[in-house]
C-alpha cells in the first residue's frame, strides 16, 4: 500500500496537457485545473477495496470528484438545445440511445414541423417517426411522444408539470428523463440524473457496485449533497465524454486519476 500511497502522493498536474482556452460550450475549462488531492483523503479511499468500501470512503471519493469537476468544469449545462419544458422533454424523450449531437441536429426541423405541444398531439404519428427517424428507436419514440402530448393537453392544460409524481406517468418518460427535466427545465433537484456515462463513470471510479441506473441513482443521491446532484450529472457526462470513454478511457491525463479507483 505504501507503493501505492507514493505513486498517488507524488502525481501532479504536470503530466496534464497544457492549459488551453475555456471551451464555452461545454462550460470546460481545461487543463491546468486537475485536483492534487490531499493525500490522506486519497489515501484513505484507495485504500478501501471495492468490496469494503464504506459509504464515508465513498462519500470522501464523491467530494473530491466534484472538488476536482468543478475547477474543470465551473459552468456545466444540458447539452440539449430546448427553450421551452416541453422541448427539453421531446429531447429527452430523443436522446435515448442516441448522441446528443444527433437530437440537437434533428431538434430544429421537428419543432419548425410541430411548433407546440397541441401540434405533437394532433400530429398522425407517422408523421413525427418521420421527422425523428435518425435518432433510433424512432417508432416508439413518436408513439410515445404522440401519447405524452396528448397526456399534457388533456390532463395539464398543454403544460408540462413540474412534479416527479406527475411526470413519471407520461408515457416514455422514465426517472432519468423525469430528473432531468426537473433539474435543467425547473431547476428541482428530485433525483440523480443517471445516463450511460453517469452509470459506467459511477461503477469505474467507485461511487457505486450497483449495475442498474434505479440503484446506482440511489447510491449517488445518498452520497452526494442534493444541491450538487444537477450540476454533478452535467460534469460527469462531460467526463464520460472527454476522458472516461466507454472503450479507451484517458486515465493518464483525467483530473480523477490521483483518487479514482478505475474499476474497469
Ligand atoms: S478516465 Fe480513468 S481516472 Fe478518469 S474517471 Fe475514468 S477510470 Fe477514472
Amino acid at each position: 500500500m505504501k507503493k501505492i500511497e507514493s505513486k498517488l502522493g507524488s502525481k501532479t498536474t504536470s503530466s496534464r496537457p497544457s492549459p488551453h482556452k475555456q471551451k464555452e460550450e461545454t462550460g470546460q475549462r481545461t487543463s491546468g485545473n486537475a485536483v492534487k488531492a490531499p493525500k490522506k483523503k486519497v489515501a484513505a479511499v484507495r485504500n478501501s477495496s471495492v468490496s469494503k468500501t464504506t459509504l464515508s470512503a465513498r462519500k470522501r471519493l464523491v467530494a473530491l470528484a466534484i472538488e476536482a469537476l468543478k475547477k474543470e468544469y465551473p459552468a456545466p449545462k444540458c447539452a440539449l438545445e430546448y427553450e421551452t419544458p416541453f422541448e427539453l422533454l421531446v429531447a429527452v424523450v430523443l436522446s435515448a440511445q442516441c448522441t446528443d449531437k444527433r437530437v440537437n441536429m434533428v431538434l430544429p426541423g421537428l419543432f419548425r414541423r410541430f411548433p407546440d405541444v397541441k401540434a405533437f398531439a394532433e400530429a398522425p404519428v407517422e408523421e413525427i417517426e418521420q421527422a425523428i427517424q435518425t435518432c433510433g428507436l424512432y417508432r416508439s419514440k413518436a408513439a410515445n411522444l404522440s401519447k405524452t402530448a396528448k397526456a399534457l393537453v388533456e390532463k395539464y392544460e398543454g403544460i408540462v408539470p413540474s412534479t416527479f409524481e406527475e411526470l413519471i406517468t407520461l408515457p416514455g418518460v422514465g426517472r432519468k428523463t423525469a430528473n432531468c427535466v426537473l433539474g435543467v427545465a425547473f431547476g428541482v433537484a428530485s433525483g440523480f440524473v443517471v445516463d450511460a456515462h453517469v452509470l459506467r463513470l459511477s461503477q469505474r471510479i467507485g461511487f457505486s457496485d450497483e449495475t442498474t441506473p434505479e440503484k446506482v441513482e440511489d447510491d449517488l443521491n445518498r452520497l452526494t449533497p442534493r444541491d450538487e446532484w444537477i450540476n454533478l450529472s452535467h460534469r460527469l457526462i462531460y467526463l464520460g465524454r472527454q476522458y472516461c470513454v466507454a472503450r479507451s478511457p484517458k486515465c493518464e491525463t483525467c483530473p480523477l486519476a490521483s483518487f479514482c479507483l478505475k474499476r474497469f
